[in-house]
């Protein structure tokens, strides 16, 4: 039986990547930020640019969570922008890959970063009129997307029943763009305090942040928690915390390549449309360098609120593995170079959550995830910017996303 070595985070470049210093005392800030994922960073980005003292709290390192480890697929998009002005909120969702693009250039994040379009092929017959359906509504919302009938589609060698594209999408290294995203923010000032865990959070006229070496005060906090949130019981109703794997293939020959798609199928990432199932879903990435990422098949759900399933899963990467065998035979002799899996949430209603936690006064919390994190997660610091300094601080498109968030955005 072929190996499935379990990798931590295949992406970490650096076998000793760099901390800072835990909090071992007592401390103020403007706004606290709890958990440094992109969406925290993003948050403590934005706010130290709006002239807050930011300090940021990391139960770990920048990296180590879901934000070091998925597949570098950049999409703002939501299946559903409800009906009170989706073409307002499906702009304004277009707009974040510009910002981020700008956000890497400014700061010289050097990331990979590359626009691509996104393509989501139907594995089923039955999956051909949601990839119709799908392409009709975002084109209707004024997106570059279209469908693409099954004969038209020939990125990949197994038989799929057309596709929908979402043109203008990006690509980027996760590692090195949250990794990025890190120094940016603590040239700004920012003060980070990674390996220190938050044990309680207490709202009111002042926040309390409490962790083992200390505690922070502050008039606002922000808690950017992700799949993560539901150690906090007040979170829980917020989302449900889930685990998703993937596996990924030894750099392939250029003869093996060819026998998945033609040459300009490198580097796109394909994702079976499943609009209506979870359990036989897949998405795949034939990177430059000949490694095929291969993952999905479901998601397992974590065993209690305030805990999340094993990052190995050797049950689930033989799962996927065997997926990729059928739709690829030529893979059969191929070593597997990884396994790996992270932690991602589906909120409550499916869209993102950036809002004023009711129970906790002046503590907000950001969960952008719904598994595809990274292109708004690395907006939110924009979002929360509106809640945290009010509404006149943010734009009239913003401001009506934050709402679709959940948010009020009061006038300062
Ligand atoms: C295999 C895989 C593939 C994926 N592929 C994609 C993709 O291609 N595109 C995409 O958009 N999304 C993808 N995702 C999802 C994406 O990674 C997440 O949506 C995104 O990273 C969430 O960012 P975040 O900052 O909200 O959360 P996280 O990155 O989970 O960050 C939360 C942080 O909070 C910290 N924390 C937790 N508890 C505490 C505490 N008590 N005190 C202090 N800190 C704490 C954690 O250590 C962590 O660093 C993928 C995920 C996985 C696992």
């Amino acid at each position: 039986m072929q190996a499935l070595p379990f990798s931590t985070n295949f992406f970490a470049d650096e076998p000793h990547p760099a901390r800072t210093a835990a909090l071992t005392e007592d401390g103020t800030a403007e706004v606290v930020i709890v958990g440094a994922g992109i969406v925290g960073l993003s948050c403590a980005y934005v706010l130290r640019e709006a002239g807050l003292e930011v300090a940021v709290v990391e139960r770990d390192h920048v990296g180590f969570a879901s934000s070091g480890r998925h597949m570098g697929h950049l999409t703002p998009h939501m299946w559903n922008y409800g009906s009170n002005e989706p073409h307002v909120l499906a702009a304004w969702a277009h707009g974040c890959l510009d910002w981020i693009e700008e956000l890497l250039a400014r700061e010289d994040i050097d990331c990979d970063f590359a626009r691509c379009p996104f393509w989501l092929p139907a594995a089923t017959e039955a999956e051909a009129e949601v990839v119709r359906r799908v392409a009709g509504y975002y084109a209707g919302l004024g997106l570059p997307a279209r469908s693409v009938p099954a004969e038209d589609f020939d990125l990949v060698t197994f038989r799929t029943w057309g596709a929908v594209v979402l043109e203008d999408q990006a690509r980027a290294h996760p590692y090195r763009m949250v990794r990025g995203l890190r120094d940016a923010v603590l040239r700004k000032g920012v003060r980070l305090y990674e390996g220190t865990p938050v044990t309680s959070v207490e709202g009111g006229r002042r926040v309390t942040v409490t962790t083992p070496g200390g505690t922070l005060r502050a008039p606002k906090a922000v808690l950017a928690l992700n799949a993560y949130s539901g150690q906090f019981p007040f979170l829980r109703g917020y989302m449900t915390p889930m685990h998703t794997y993937t596996i990924v293939t030894e750099p392939l020959d250029e003869d093996t390549a060819s026998t998945l798609g033609p040459p300009r199928a490198r580097d796109l990432l394909i994702y079976d449309m499943a609009a209506d199932r979870d359990e036989d879903h897949f998405y795949q990435r034939l990177r430059g360098d000949g490694r095929l990422f291969f993952g999905g098949g479901g998601t397992t759900p974590a065993p209690a609120p305030d805990r999340m399933a094993p990052d190995r899963n050797e049950a689930k990467f033989r799962h996927i593995h065997g997926e990729m065998l059928r739709r690829y035979p030529s893979l059969g002799n191929v070593r597997i170079e990884a396994c790996w899996g992270g932690p991602i949430c589906a909120t409550v209603h499916g869209q993102p959550i950036v809002a004023q936690v009711p129970e906790h006064e002046n503590v907000v919390t950001a969960i952008v995830g719904n598994g595809n994190g990274i292109g708004l997660g690395t907006n939110a610091g924009r979002l929360v910017k509106g809640l945290v300094l009010g509404a006149d601080a943010v734009d009239v498109g913003t401001r009506a996303f934050l709402e679709y968030c959940g948010g009020v955005a009061d006038a300062a």
